[in-house]
């Protein structure tokens, strides 16, 4: 049964080890925003803990009252407050320190720091972990969902480069989960999203990276920028990635005005290899210009990586995703996506293409959690507007798109399901995964108190 503490007896309960905000303190506010507009749930408390310890005493609070538990770093999924009024939100961004081991050649970081604030720091001694493009995403947040960006390519997915974790179960344990200790739910944690703990700390390899050559490459959106570009990256080495996002142009400063409110083909790639071979290698996609009438912008350049993660602008907009595989985008189904795109009337709507292959499909596909390694593919169709009622309407937009898109693959990449729709569990964990994350959770979270994400529920063993 649920009964919510008052905030004296939640404080009594956290003993110093977790400061705790409620409606009416001036700090409650800030405190429960996320990235994403149009949320409009109400926790009955944030609780921010600065220690593994203070994580346990909220868990084992949260279970006791029956209270849904939004466990939220970064904050880029819809559910950082919870599902509904009055969860309460373990916020753990104070868990924020990074620890470089070059002998052992990994980092070790607490399950709050964001993208961005890891990588700055293994920057400095010319190393690296592969997470997304974002850097105000969280580490553990990313990571649960299984982690595509601008190097997995080159060095696989971020869960590829996960050695160990700590997790705090349902129970209040505190657990390593690595290859030798917890091994199934090391396996669960690399993909099965927050299903099965709040993770304080994570072990990461770290990797040489020096100078980058990146930034965005603008085409007019054509058929054939879209599909060129897809195939190209497709066919390109390892070390070269990127995040193709086909949109209508903002009045970015950088584009003649005259192209603002057309279709652009914006390939936001990295070049990981050779400084010297980078010419080569991204020529072909500038040649894409050539047929379409000229490159629009071209701000590729060699820099620190960490200058490529850039982070979300402007106000928060509600939105509507949905997540996509597929084996191939040909000029036919570009042209297709491009109308769809036209006919819109969403303020902001956007189709983004990221190339997988190369290291991501070295790995089994049930090594992880994560499953979907033999796409070609993954993609996210989304629409913003400045409310959920607002947004809502292009929905049915989205999911259309998406499916015209997959032609007939099914699939969803759990980090690009952001309000947890349960429809798409199946989709995100299908079959004998979706068994196992089930019996999991059966044994780490029996009743279901991690539930505030894309939800497995669990099966006890018989
Ligand atoms: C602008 C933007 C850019 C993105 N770019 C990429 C990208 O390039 N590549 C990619 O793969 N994904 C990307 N994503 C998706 C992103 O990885 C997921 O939304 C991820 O869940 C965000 O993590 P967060 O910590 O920022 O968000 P939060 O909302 O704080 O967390 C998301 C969920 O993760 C779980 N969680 C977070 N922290 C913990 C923890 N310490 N312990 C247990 N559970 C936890 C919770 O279930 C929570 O609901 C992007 C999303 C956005 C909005």
């Amino acid at each position: 049964m649920t009964s919510i503490p008052p905030p004296s007896a939640l404080r009594a309960a956290l003993d110093g080890t977790a400061t705790v905000l409620t409606p009416g303190a001036d700090a409650f506010e800030a405190a429960h925003q996320i990235r994403l507009g149009g949320v409009d749930a109400v926790p009955v408390a944030v609780v921010r803990p600065t220690d593994t310890t203070g994580v346990a005493r909220t868990v084992r609070l949260a279970a006791e009252h029956g209270l849904e538990l939004a466990v939220r770093s970064g904050g880029h999924s819809a559910l950082g407050r919870g599902r509904q009024h009055g969860a309460l939100v373990l916020d753990v961004r104070g868990l924020d320190t990074i620890r470089i081991d070059r002998g052992a050649g990994t980092a070790t970081a607490g399950g709050g720091i964001t993208a961005g604030a890891y990588t700055a720091a293994t920057a400095e001694h010319g190393l690296v972990t592969p997470f997304g493009d974002t850097g105000t995403v969280g580490v553990a947040g990313i990571t649960l969902g299984g982690g595509v960006g601008f190097l997995s390519r080159r060095l696989g997915m971020t869960i590829d480069s996960l050695r160990a974790a700590q997790v705090v179960t349902a129970d209040g344990k505190v657990r390593l989960a690595s290859p030798d200790s917890y091994p199934d739910l090391f396996w669960g944690i690399r993909g099965g999203g927050g299903n099965l703990g709040v993770v304080t700390e994570l072990t990461f390899d770290v990797h040489e990276l020096g100078t980058v050559v990146g930034g965005p490459l603008i085409l007019p959106g054509t058929p054939a920028s879209v599909a060129g570009a897809v195939s190209l990256l497709r066919a390109a080495p390892r070390e070269l990635a990127a995040i193709v996002m086909v949109m209508v142009a903002p009045p970015m400063p950088f584009l003649p005005a005259e192209v603002h409110g057309r279709l652009i083909t914006m390939v936001n790639l990295c070049w990981s290899g050779d400084v010297d071979e980078a010419e080569a290698a991204v020529a072909p996609l500038r040649a894409l210009g050539d047929q379409e009438g000229g490159v629009l912008a071209d701000l590729v350049a060699p820099g620190p990586y960490p200058g490529l993660l850039v982070g979300p602008e402007g106000p928060p907009l509600a939105m509507r995703y949905r997540s996509f595989f597929a084996d191939d985008l040909d000029e036919a189904s570009a042209a297709e996506l491009l109308a769809a795109l036209e006919s819109s009337t969403a303020t902001m709507r956007a189709v983004q293409l990221r190339v997988l292959g190369g290291a991501v499909a070295d790995v089994p596909a049930d090594a992880t959690a994560f499953v979907h390694r033999d796409a070609a593919i993954t993609g996210v169709v989304a629409a913003a507007e400045g409310t959920s009622a607002a947004v809502a309407e292009h929905a049915g937009w989205a999911t259309a798109l998406a499916d015209r898109l997959r032609a007939g693959r099914p699939g969803a990449y759990v980090n690009f399901v952001p309000d947890g729709d349960p429809a798409l569990l199946a989709d995100a964990y299908p079959g004998a995964t979706g068994r196992r994350l089930a019996a999991l959770k059966g044994t780490y979270d029996p009743h279901n108190l991690f539930r505030g994400n894309l939800n497995v529920e669990p099966v006890q063993a018989p």
